[in-house]
């Protein structure tokens, strides 16, 4: 009821100051605003001005009254609620339908401001009423241009609502609320920041880590790994356990293979490459039944990544992946347990295929 009548109070200053008709307008559940279509966006200037008008009216506490007339022979309107309604014939007779027949005009006027034809329920008075348009128009559409606003009730509500927002985040940031754009700027910077920094820490780490693997490899090779036969040393695995709670954790367990691949030891031999399976599993560090942990594979042989990322599936019904060339990846749901998970994946990953 009183954003109804707010509504005819907005739109008749609108319309009598800027001849910019209503379109059309809708007055929402409780409690969003309700908003009017104009045919062009207002300015800021624009929108304080009628701010100015409109909130004077309440002030002086206008009255708003009914006046029934008997309807004249062929007089007939159009409603002026939502839907689409050009703005010369809202002029002709707006809010009287055009199936009209009750036999009398009801005209609800605003004493010196509007009288509009409206079969609704209206306030006696506009004195409670303080109302806000919302700054910001979108545009609906090419032609109708959406303006929020609120008066009454729902102004207050919306009032408190805000407030207790604002003095939530300020708390949180530790701050008064006036500093509160201010510090979530420097808070969403910092964070951008830190990302950034996380983001060269990661690729830094994951080269240690895949340098220290390939030197661990070498090593084993220099000692006589698994003793092959000739120049065949056997095959290197090594199976890897990481807790981290990233986002990111497979393109950085991806990195780890790039970084290993990179400082793999050139073969003195062309024919002969070294064999060689790493297995990498990254798990959340407190787990849960839907917790996922990445599991990874990269190795010399396609044949054989394959095959261990088939056993992997087998071995856990949680698991889930695939593979392209050397490199397998999966994801596994539930509780990993390095002593548990982790032993039966490194056992299978050393039995060979
Ligand atoms: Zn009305």
């Amino acid at each position: 009821m009183s954003l109804h009548t707010a509504q005819h109070l907005l739109s008749s200053v609108i319309d009598s100051s800027l001849q910019a008709p209503t379109l059309t307008w809708s007055l929402t559940p409780w409690p969003s605003p309700a908003y009017i279509d104009l045919p062009r966006p207002l300015t800021a200037a624009e929108i304080g001005d009628v701010q100015d008008q409109v909130n004077r009216h309440v002030f002086e506490g206008r009255r708003v009254h009914v006046q029934v007339d008997d309807l004249q022979a062929g007089q007939a309107g159009v409603d002026r609620g939502t839907g689409d309604i050009a703005p010369s014939s809202r002029e002709l007779g707006r809010g009287l339908p055009r199936d009209y027949s009750g036999g009398v005009h009801r005209m609800v006027i605003i004493d010196g401001v509007d009288r509009t034809p409206c079969c609704g329920t209206h306030l006696p008075s506009l004195s409670t009423l303080q109302l806000f348009l919302f700054p910001s128009p979108t545009a609906s559409s090419s032609t109708s241009f959406r303006h929020y606003f609120l008066a009454g009730p729902r102004l207050l509500n919306h009032l408190a609502t805000t407030q207790a927002l604002l003095t939530r985040t300020a708390g949180l940031l530790s701050c008064g609320p006036p500093e509160t754009p201010e510090r979530v700027a420097l808070v969403v910077d910092e964070s951008k920041r830190r990302d950034r920094r996380v983001e060269d820490l990661e690729r830094e780490l994951a080269g240690v880590l895949g340098r220290q693997l390939a030197e661990e490899m070498a090593q084993w090779r220099s000692a006589g790994g698994a003793g092959g036969s000739g120049s065949d040393l056997g095959e290197w695995v090594r199976c890897v356990s990481r807790t981290d709670d990233a986002q990111s954790t497979r393109a950085f367990l991806h990195a780890v293979t790039l970084a290993f691949e990179a400082h793999l030891p050139r073969s003195k031999q062309p024919n002969v490459t070294p064999r060689f399976t790493l297995l990498l599993v990254s798990s959340p560090p407190s787990q849960t039944s839907s917790s996922t942990t990445i599991v990874m594979l990269f190795g010399a042989e396609e044949k054989r990544v394959k095959g261990v990322g088939d056993e992997l599936k087998k071995q856990f019904k949680t698991l889930k992946g695939g593979g392209k060339e050397t490199r397998w990846s999966g994801k596994f749901v539930g509780v990993w347990s390095t002593d548990r998970e982790g032993n039966t994946a490194s056992t299978l990953l050393s039995q060979g295929t």
